[in-house]
């Protein structure tokens, strides 16, 4: 399987179609989900091009999970959440429908289940969301 340039994130990516960014640095970008399945869902990518985890380099993953690491607990912080959930699916009969490497990160409250898939969120929701996170971010 290759690589396809013209994939949604691809294209948020080269900013063709808009994005709420959360954090961004030289080699990662994180940016809100817009069918969230809990307040505060997102997305960390690699900048540059792999489909998922079957042929991420050394260097995409760690550059994802140090990424990963930063967002995670400032969304637990921003959102008081008990935990996080990371999901990582690779290939369509893994369930990923965008081709270009992704970890969802979900904040959790304890005995609260995650929201339905593929359901539209409200922007201005999360917009709110983003900045949350951000916030925390910013504090450093
Ligand atoms: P999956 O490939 O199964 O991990 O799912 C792709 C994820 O991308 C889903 O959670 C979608 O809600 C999300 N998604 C799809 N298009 C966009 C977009 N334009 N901006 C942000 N998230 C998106």
């Amino acid at each position: 399987m290759s690589y396809d340039n013209d994939n949604i994130f691809a294209k948020i990516l080269r900013g063709e179609i808009p994005a709420f960014k959360v954090y961004e640095d030289d080699n990662t970008l994180c940016f809100m989900d817009i069918m969230p399945r809990v307040p505060g869902h997102c997305l960390v990518i690699p900048k540059t091009a792999c489909r998922n985890i079957l042929d991420a380099s050394q260097e995409q993953l760690s550059a994802c999970m140090a990424t990963v690491s930063k967002v995670a607990n400032a969304a637990k912080e921003a959102f008081g959440a008990d935990g996080i959930t990371l999901q990582q699916f690779s290939e369509a009969a893994g369930g990923q429908e965008v081709f270009h490497l992704h970890f969802h990160i979900l904040p959790r409250h304890e005995g609260a289940k995650v929201g339905p898939h593929g359901v539209m969120g409200d922007m201005d929701e999360i917009k709110a969301n983003c900045e949350k996170i951000t916030a925390v971010l910013a504090k450093g």
